[in-house]
């Protein structure tokens, strides 16, 4: 398990959610989304009316969970969570969408992961509140149209790319959550250890913002694991001396590349000359699915300039050689 990764573990979950900020004026930075989202509450709140679907997308850990929990916050309704993969079955949507209350949000995490059986169901009910329901079987069944109470979806998505479009278009509001500077990290770990009890200093937390990968899932665990080192240590004050030597220890350079990261660009440059080289090759080399190394480990290398997509295949960038002191091909 990578300390750096974006997405979820098991341990997460209850760590964040003692954490997770609760309305608008908790939720750091994204001014723009935040904004947004406000003006169309406000709106729907004066006309008594549920609030528009609402499309969150954008990396792992960028708070898209938390945003829905907000907007449900905000409108005074109940929130249903589920994921894509969680719904199975035509049935199973149905069961959801049926037990929902006039107004209430329901989250679908993942949601292009939804079999397209379940997306069609999906359809009406956004655009219409009701969905149609085979009843009985073979040549008795018939179709039975079931009024829905009205309902706000927010789905939420890593690639708004890979939502077919009919269920993209039926989103009224589309919000892309983008990855955070370092100031808002900064003010995020703060935020973060005052709530678990322990009292980060400044140039603390922006050491540890700083390796976070622009993601505030990834500071939050930083956080947790420097204050693990300050707690064995006898101290609940993180000064910037505890927390480069607790990033140290973690393996987390001063850009938050792990060890795996090293290892990809370290196979690049070595076996391949520095690419352009396929990613197939480059996943057979590290041992890795070419999936894996396109959704997981290239995206922040590719964000902070490191890697490039070429039509012959992956290239590092001078960068990299200057990041791991090597002297850069070519130059003399
Ligand atoms: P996502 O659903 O996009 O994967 P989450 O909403 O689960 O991300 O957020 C991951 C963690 O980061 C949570 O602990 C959440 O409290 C924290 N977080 C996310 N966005 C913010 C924010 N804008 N301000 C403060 N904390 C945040």
């Amino acid at each position: 398990e990578r300390v750096v990764s974006q997405s979820a573990y098991a341990e997460d979950d209850a760590a964040e959610n003692s954490i997770r900020p609760l309305d608008f004026s908790q939720y750091i930075g994204q001014k723009k989304v935040k904004d947004n989202l406000e003006v169309f509450i406000e709106a729907a709140k004066m006309r008594e009316e549920s609030l528009d679907h609402v499309l969150l997308y954008g990396p792992p850990g960028l708070g898209k969970t938390t945003l829905a929990m907000i907007i449900a916050g905000e409108m005074g309704v109940h929130i249903r969570t589920t994921s894509g993969p969680a719904i199975e079955r035509p049935g199973d949507l149905a069961a959801v969408l049926t037990a929902l209350e006039p107004g209430d949000v329901l989250f679908i995490d993942e949601i292009h992961r939804l079999p397209r059986s379940v997306e069609e169901v999906l359809y009406p009910a956004m655009e219409d509140f009701c969905i149609d329901i085979i009843i009985g079987k073979e040549s008795t069944a018939r179709s039975v149209r079931l009024d829905l109470p009205p309902f706000t979806l927010i789905g939420a998505t890593t690639r708004a790319g890979m939502l077919s479009s009919p269920l993209r278009d039926r989103f009224g509001v589309h919000a892309r959550l983008e990855y955070y500077e370092e100031e808002d990290l900064s003010r995020i770990v703060t935020r973060s250890g005052d709530m678990m009890g322990v009292a980060v200093e400044d140039d603390a937390a922006r050491e540890m913002a700083r390796r976070s990968r622009g993601t505030p899932r990834v500071a939050n665990r930083l956080l947790r694991r420097v204050r693990d080192f300050a707690q064995v240590k006898g101290t609940d004050r993180i000064s910037l001396n505890e927390a480069d030597s607790a990033l140290e220890n973690l393996h987390v350079d001063k850009l938050g590349l792990d060890d795996i990261d090293h290892q990809l660009l370290n196979t690049i440059i070595t076996t391949f000359r520095g690419g352009p080289v396929g990613v197939e090759a480059v996943a057979a080399a590290i041992g890795e699915e070419a999936n894996t190394l396109e959704d997981v480990y290239e995206p922040y290398l590719m964000q902070i300039g490191f890697l490039v997509r070429t039509p012959r295949g992956r290239m590092v960038t001078p960068h990299v050689y200057e990041h791991l002191h090597l002297e850069v091909p070519g130059r003399e």
